[in-house]
């Protein structure tokens, strides 16, 4: 009988980590880098800001009319009834009533307008008489402080408006730009080099010979790391020549903080990353208890982090979302939060023996009751790009978990939401 050695096809094999501890090892080898750079506003979008940023001014920054209408003094509300008031002038938003408004008196204010000195309410333009002699009449059911927006009740001066190590969103960029904020102090981009491996990779634009296939996993690469912002060298293919390859890993590290190679960290003959790094970097190559993307190569050459990611294009898109995106995230000053997970119905009918953490490519939606709920892409192979690309989560299935039954609950990751 042929003694096996230990592969890819088994659900549980000695040595293997879990996703969870090569996503700490990667952490914990992982420091924020220094410096920052002070940018404009508009520029700070996606970036992370490197000191927290407090408000300079209330907002809003007057007390000021919620609606049109006629602002007045609380205690000329009458009790029971009605009363008669007279209208003094009127305040805009952006031009306000100059005057001061006394007893009996009234001034007409549209929405945004600084509530008018001496007064403390509005009330709406529906909800009072104008009478012929230029008068208004007002009842009782009115209330002190009603339609106005008190000055700091959205944000007060000095406070924490975004914390250090947030990610700025467009959001952001509209409350700061309520501030007066004209410009940020942001942490500064890590920057990224990568390469692909394999003496069978052409580049788009030249033609195939017998064997040969087109580089993909430096393209969906560049998708991922531009949605980062991060600076991206990319250092094309590198053929499987041992040489080849330390040159190339010594040239990105000179001008990196972090290295992606994809290919050649596997058991095959071309697969030459692992002795070369050893010679070159400090090195760890794990397998990973986790379908697609067992073979994981994680170290450091000089001060630059490499990642030698496994070359089949699903695998290189799971673990650069599982373990290269949380360090990115550190290295840029952000704070490590696990993947936000959520419940779904499985549509699909899942094999698995449990040992490993799968991530199946899924597409999660409302059903007809509004309950999300799953369904794979399709073939799982790690070679199947196109479920990637059809996908909008992963189906994560952990350690533990077996077979899933159609109907039965699972959980997901959305894509969109690992950034
Ligand atoms: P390797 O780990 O180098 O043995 O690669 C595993 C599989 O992924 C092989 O079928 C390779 O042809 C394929 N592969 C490796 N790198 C790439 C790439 N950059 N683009 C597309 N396929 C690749
Ligand atoms: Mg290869």
């Amino acid at each position: 009988m042929i003694q096996k050695q230990p592969s890819c096809n088994d659900p549980f094999e000695i040595g293997m980590i879990p996703v969870a501890t090569a996503v700490e090892q990667i952490l914990s080898h992982t420091k924020a880098l220094d410096g920052f750079c002070q940018l404009p506003l508009r520029d700070c979008l996606g970036r992370v800001l490197y000191q927290s940023v407090t408000s300079p001014i209330n907002v809003p920054a007057h007390d000021n009319s919620a609606m049109d209408g006629f602002a007045m003094r609380s205690e000329d509300i009458p009790a029971q009834g009605e009363a008669s008031l007279i209208p003094v002038g009127s305040a805009l938003a952006g031009r306000p009533f100059e005057g001061e408004c006394n007893e009996g008196e009234c001034v007409r204010v549209m929405t945004g307008a600084i509530v008018p000195q001496g007064t403390d309410t509005v009330v709406i333009q529906e909800e009072i008489e104008q009478r012929d002699d230029g008068s208004v009449l007002i009842d009782h059911h009115n209330r002190q402080h009603q339609n106005i927006r008190f000055a700091g009740e959205d944000i007060k001066q000095g406070a924490v408006v975004l914390e250090a190590g947030h990610r700025i969103s467009a959001a952001d960029l509209g409350v700061l730009a309520s501030l007066g904020v004209a410009e940020l102090k942001v942490t500064r981009k890590p920057r990224v080099s990568f390469f692909s491996t394999g003496d069978e990779l052409k580049s788009i634009g030249q033609s195939l010979n017998k064997g040969e296939i087109y580089d993909s996993n430096r393209y969906s690469l560049f998708g991922l790391l531009s949605q980062c912002h991060v600076d991206i060298i990319d250092m094309g293919v590198v053929r499987d020549d041992p040489q080849e390859l330390q040159d190339a890993l010594l040239q990105a590290a000179q001008h990196s903080d972090v290295i992606l190679t994809s290919g050649g960290v596997s058991v095959g003959e071309a697969d030459y990353i692992k002795p070369v790094l050893q010679s070159i970097g400090a090195m760890q190559f794990w397998k990973i208890a986790m379908k697609p993307g067992r073979p994981l190569t994680f170290g450091h050459i000089d001060n630059a982090l490499l990642f030698g990611l496994p070359g089949n294009p699903v695998a290189v898109m799971v673990t650069f979302y599982q373990f290269v995106l949380p360090s990115l995230k550190k290295l840029s000053g952000q704070m490590y939060h696990p993947p936000r997970r959520f419940a779904a119905r499985s549509e699909s009918a899942i094999r698995k023996k449990p040992g490993r953490r799968e991530y199946q490519r899924a597409v999660a939606q409302n059903d007809a009751d509004g309950h999300l709920s799953v369904q794979l892409t399709g073939r799982q192979g790690s070679g199947i790009l196109t479920s990637m690309k059809m996908a909008n989560c992963f189906l994560v299935l952990d350690e533990e978990s077996g077979a899933v039954e159609p109907g039965e609950e699972v959980m997901v990751e959305f894509f969109h939401d690992y950034f």
